[in-house]
C-alpha cells in the first residue's frame, strides 16, 4: 500500500539510515544473529559481538556444531544468556530442517524467536510482508496518530500490530521495518525528539496538539528487586572453586565462585556494595578473596580448576567483575 506516511519513512531511511553490516546482506543466518544479540543490547555493543559471532561461526552449521560453553564464551557480557542458548538450540533445529525456515510460521517455530524477531528476520530476510513493533514503532505510531492506549496492554498490541501492517509496503517491508526503527531511535527518540527536522512534522498529531512528551501512554511499569550477593573468590595453590548453574535460571550454564563465606576460611573484602542491574532485579554484591594453602571441602557442585583457566568458562558479567578488582 502505498501511502504519504511509509513513503517518508522510507525516503527518510534511504537518507538516514544506519548503515550496519548485516544490513549489507541479505543472509538470513547473518540477519537472525543480529536480530537475536540486539533484542537487549545497544547497537554500538551489539555490533562488536555480531563480528565475534559471524568471525567465529560463520555460518549456521557452524553454530550447530560448537559446544553450549563455545557459545556462551562468545556472547559473555552480553547478559540475558537464554538468548545464547536459545540460538544455539535453534541452529540446532535449522540445520535439522535443511535449511532456514522462509515463512513467518517456519522462522516463529524456531527457539527463541517471538512475534517481533520473527516479522523482522522474515522481512528483511525474505521480503515477507509483516510488520515489525517493538518500543520504536509504539512510540512512532502513537505520537504520530495521537494513540492513547497504553502501551505493554494487549489492546495496545493489536492495535498497533493492525496500524503498523495496514501502511507497511508490501514491496519494501525491510527497509520500512528497519527504518521505523531507525526512525524511532535516531529522529521521533524518546526524550527530546528532533521534531523541528522531522519530515513527518506536518502530519503529526502529537506535534499539533502538544502531545509529544505524553505519548506513547506507557502502563505503570514493574517494580524493581534489590537481591544481595555475596561472591567468594577461593585461591588455592593456583586453583579456584567454580560451579555451573543449573536449570531454571537467566544465567544457567555459566559458572560462578564462591556464593558464601565457607567455615574455617577468613576472606578479605574486595569490594563492596557493588551494583548490578538486571531486567527487573538489582544485585548488590560483596566480593571478597579468601587464600589458603589448605584445600576445603567444597559446597556441593563445585569443582577446582586452575586460575589461568578461567578464561574458558563463560561467566556472568558480575563474576567478571569480581575478576577485575582481584589484587
Ligand atoms: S514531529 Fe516530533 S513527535 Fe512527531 S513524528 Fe516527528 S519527531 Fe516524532
Amino acid at each position: 500500500m502505498e501511502n504519504a506516511f511509509s513513503a517518508t519513512i522510507l525516503n527518510w531511511y534511504s537518507a538516514f539510515g544506519r548503515d550496519l553490516p548485516w544490513r549489507r546482506t541479505r543472509n538470513p543466518y547473518a540477519i537472525w544473529l543480529s536480530e537475536i544479540i540486539l533484542q537487549q543490547t545497544r547497537i554500538a555493543q551489539g555490533q562488536a559481538y555480531w563480528e565475534r559471532f559471524m568471525a567465529h561461526l560463520p555460518d549456521v552449521q557452524a553454530l550447530a556444531a560448537a559446544t553450549e560453553d563455545e557459545v556462551l564464551r562468545l556472547w559473555e557480557g552480553l547478559g540475558y544468556y537464554s538468548r545464547a542458548r536459545n540460538l544455539h538450540v535453534a541452529a540446532r533445529q535449522i540445520v535439522a530442517m535443511g535449511g532456514f525456515p522462509d515463512t513467518l510460521e517456519g522462522i516463529r517455530a524456531l527457539k527463541g524467536i517471538g512475534d517481533y524477531t520473527a516479522a523482522a528476520i522474515g522481512s528483511i530476510a525474505f521480503g515477507i510482508p509483516a510488520a515489525v513493533v517493538d518500543g520504536n514503532v509504539y512510540r512512532v505510531l502513537g505520537r504520530h496518530f495521537g494513540i492513547e492506549t497504553p502501551v505493554g496492554t494487549s489492546a495496545a498490541k493489536k492495535e498497533f500490530t493492525d496500524l503498523a501492517q495496514s501502511l507497511l509496503p508490501e514491496d519494501r517491508p525491510g527497509d520500512f521495518n528497519q527504518g521505523m526503527m531507525d526512525f524511532g531511535a535516531l529522529q521521533c527518540t524518546p526524550a527530546n525528539p528532533a521534531c523541528i527536522t522531522c519530515p513527518l512534522a506536518a502530519s503529526c498529531a502529537a506535534l499539533r496538539e502538544g502531545r509529544v512528551e505524553s505519548l506513547p501512554v506507557k502502563k505503570a511499569g514493574a517494580t524493581v528487586q534489590v537481591r544481595p550477593v555475596t561472591y567468594v573468590y577461593l585461591r588455592c595453590n593456583g586453583q579456584t572453586a567454580i560451579r555451573r548453574r543449573g536449570p531454571g535460571d537467566i544465567w544457567q550454564g555459566l559458572w560462578e565462585p564462591l556464593t558464601e563465606i565457607l567455615p574455617g576460611l577468613e576472606p578479605h573484602l574486595l569490594k563492596s556494595g557493588v551494583r548490578h542491574q538486571l531486567t527487573h532485579r538489582t544485585l548488590i554484591a560483596d566480593f571478597y578473596l579468601a587464600e589458603t594453602d589448605r584445600p576445603p571441602a567444597l559446597p556441593n557442585g563445585y569443582q577446582w580448576i586452575q586460575e589461568a583457566e578461567l578464561d574458558r568458562f563463560g561467566k556472568p558479567r558480575l563474576f567478571e567483575l569480581l575478576l577485575q578488582s582481584l589484587p
